[in-house]
């Protein structure tokens, strides 16, 4: 098996690296030929152009900035798309857009290459410890024919549906964890103006029912299922903390925009009568207005996944 890598930077550098390490034959292009050094140190195969790249590989994994850049070692006359051979499949490994992936997907096929999203998640720090979360979205048959390849990059891939699925779990991933680091950063210079040790105050909420729980564990019981009733926390309850805090944020004078967004769409919760109801069931307002059936898994779904994946 012969790989192809276009994107030697702060995530495709090390990940390269490590599929070389597994004694993959690389052949290497980015803008910069210096980002090849360690890799053609190693015996990488440097390539002048994206396409000598396809012409040379039976897969090709591209970890390049954003939407435009991927187009650019696409198209043209020294593009990917130039020199695939059918049969050849493409992995990109960037956070690219889903309508973007589609078209080159459907251009792809009409080559007879299979065209794969593949973003990763996990960091730098991962990249090169090869603790990766790889989300791929395609063929399957493609996903599974370059497994080998994918382990080597990451201890996480999976395959997550037709073509566009990984994107969609890494915008929901990281429009997630970037909207709660708004929150976190709002609380947490409340907490510290209203008084409390920076140190001290980390220490005591990474203990609490929030802090002890992996961030997405706890849909399961809730959001998944559609289950809000009996509660295991009164809505009201929620609705009065969280008005606690957004006074607490105004005697003290620290600006909270996140958390009177949440409380205005609590008290909408609120006023739909639910405040006996679980203190998650804001959920309910948001399908509707997103026009999603309701959620409603069975519970021994999702249990199956904790167990398997570990909670
Ligand atoms: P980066 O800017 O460090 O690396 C991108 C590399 O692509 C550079 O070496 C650049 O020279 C090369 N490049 C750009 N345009 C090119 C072209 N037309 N032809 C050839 N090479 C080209 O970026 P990064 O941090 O490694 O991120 C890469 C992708 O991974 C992005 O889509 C990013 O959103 C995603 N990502 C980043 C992280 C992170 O923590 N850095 C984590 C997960 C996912």
């Amino acid at each position: 098996m012969r790989a192809g890598f276009i994107g030697l930077g702060t995530m495709g550098g090390p990940m390269a690296a490590n599929l070389q390490g597994a004694s993959t034959a690389l052949i290497v292009h980015d803008l910069h030929r210096q980002a090849a050094g360690r890799h053609e140190a190693a015996g990488a195969r440097w390539a002048a152009t994206p396409r000598e790249v396809a012409a040379a590989a039976d897969v090709v994994f591209t970890s390049l900035p954003a939407p435009p850049d991927v187009m650019a070692v696409a198209d043209g006359p020294d593009g990917l798309l130039a020199g695939f051979r059918p049969g050849a499949a493409w992995f990109d490994l960037s956070t690219n857009s889903p309508a973007v992936i589609r078209a080159l997907a459907a251009r792809c096929a009409a080559a007879g290459v299979a065209f794969l999203d593949a973003p990763v998640s996990g960091g730098p720090k991962g990249a090169a410890s090869g603790r990766l979360a790889i989300w791929v979205g395609g063929d399957r048959a493609a996903f599974d024919a370059h497994r080998a390849a994918l382990d080597a990059i990451g201890d996480r891939a999976r395959w997550v549906g037709p073509i566009g699925a990984g994107t969609i779990a890494k915008l929901t991933h990281n429009a997630a964890g970037a909207a709660i680091n708004q929150v976190l950063a709002e609380v947490f210079t409340m907490g510290v103006k209203a008084g409390v040790e920076p140190l001290a105050l980390w220490e005591a909420i990474r203990q609490g029912a929030t802090g002890r729980n992996r961030t997405f564990d706890r849909m399961g019981d809730h959001f998944l299922t559609g289950k809000y009733d009996p509660p295991e926390f009164a809505f009201r309850l929620i609705h009065k903390d969280v008005s606690l805090a957004a006074e607490l944020g105004r005697e003290v004078g620290v600006p909270m925009r996140m958390v009177n967004l949440a409380l205005a769409e609590m008290t909408e919760t609120l006023a739909r009568g639910w405040g006996g109801r679980d203190s998650r069931v804001s959920m309910k307002l948001q399908e509707e207005r997103a026009g999603i059936a309701p959620l409603a898994l069975d519970p021994a779904s999702v249990r199956a996944v904790l167990d398997r994946d570990g909670s």
